[in-house]
């Protein structure tokens, strides 16, 4: 595929006038290793951060964004639900930007068609954005640079960012790292409450929906709902005096999602009104932060002439058992900090 680079004043001035090509340019531009890209990527969030600091001085209105995170087992309505619940912001006239990552459709490389597919309605409203997981195939999905991409739909107008994806945990980088907000979507008919996610990705939950309650899951899913409020007494909540909801709904039906909705605005309000939200916020920049900085030593030593001279050097050595991994690994660190 031929891709024509275009100049960061181009991209950024895209961004903003809303053409969703150059938007998609960007995102793929974060997510490049090469360094050319590198250096574009970081001179094009260099000027946004700038841009975005000086309008907040303005008005810090103009840069309130939520960022809700959407997660559960695959099949249990997640991107049936995005699909409702991104609708009807649209048609109350918000701009609603989708980054959907879906690991499992990935593999069969059906992942962009799959997700498009799923929501029709969305995709094709002019509120919307929609991000299908970038197809380079990480493990996983989220990346150390999805909350730039975040930042590059914010600036493009979109206030409500929806970050889908099939698990947590499993990732270097999971969907609460970078969301304001963590919904837990599940799925009655699926065995035993709690089984099949993990007691820790409840814990993370800011908000519990049980999707699919409709025709004969009404009376199941209520049952859910029940034993999950009551599992949620006992974990508790990171944000002391915010007890996570658990709500019923149907995506398909499209009921309870209104309510969904309510509640998710609840919760911004209560963490903006205690400041936990804008704590948060830097809490997941300072550590994302740290990732990126690993992630980018890692890009570096690779790309160092002398470093990789010692590694392929080395490495034969340790194979052969002449030295020690540990002693191997010290001499390459050593000879970049000087210091082990
Ligand atoms: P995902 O894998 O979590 O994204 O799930 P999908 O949104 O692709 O939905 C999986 C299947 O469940 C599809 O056949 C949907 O039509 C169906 N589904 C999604 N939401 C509901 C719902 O609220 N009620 C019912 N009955 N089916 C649903």
């Amino acid at each position: 595929v031929l891709t024509l680079s275009s100049s960061t004043e181009v991209l950024l001035e895209g961004i903003k006038n809303g053409d969703r090509r150059m938007l998609s340019k960007a995102i793929t531009l974060v997510e490049s290793e090469l360094e050319r890209d590198h250096k574009q990527a970081t001179n094009l969030l260099t000027r946004i951060i700038e841009e975005r600091r000086e309008k907040a001085q303005i008005d810090p209105q103009s840069v309130d964004t939520f960022r809700v995170g959407v997660t559960g087992p695959p099949g249990t309505g997640k991107s049936t639900f995005v699909e409702t619940l991104g609708t009807n912001l649209c048609n109350e006239g918000h701009k609603v930007a989708v980054i959907a990552i879906d690991p499992s459709s990935r593999k069969t490389g059906g992942s962009v068609l799959g997700d498009r597919s799923r929501m029709v309605h969305l995709g094709a409203h002019e509120n919307s954005f929609i991000r299908p997981s970038p197809s380079r195939g990480i493990a996983g999905g989220l990346s150390v640079h999805t909350s730039d991409q975040i930042l590059l739909c914010e600036h493009a107008g979109y206030t409500h960012i929806i970050v889908e994806t099939v698990g947590v945990g499993q990732t270097e980088v999971s969907v609460a790292d970078v969301t304001d907000m963590f919904m837990l979507l599940i799925s009655p008919g699926g065995g035993d409450v709690l089984q099949g996610i993990k007691k820790g990705v409840v814990e993370f939950a800011d908000m519990i929906v049980v999707n699919k309650c409709d025709g004969d899951m009404i009376q199941r899913g209520k049952m859910i709902q029940y034993e999950y409020k009551n599992a949620i007494q006992l974990l508790g909540h990171q944000m002391g005096d915010w007890i996570p909801p658990v709500l019923t709904a149907s995506s398909l039906m499209k009921i309870g999602i209104q309510d969904v909705w309510k509640k998710a605005l609840e919760f911004k309000r209560h963490s903006q009104a205690n400041g936990s939200f804008e704590t948060r916020r830097e809490t997941k920049r300072k550590n994302e932060f740290w990732k990126k900085l690993y992630e980018f030593l890692k890009m570096g030593l690779h790309r160092s002439e002398p470093t990789m001279d010692l590694i392929h050097k080395l490495e034969p050595m340790v194979e052969k058992g002449i030295i020690s991994s540990r002693k191997a690994s010290s001499d390459i660190v050593n000879q970049i900090f000087q210091y082990m």
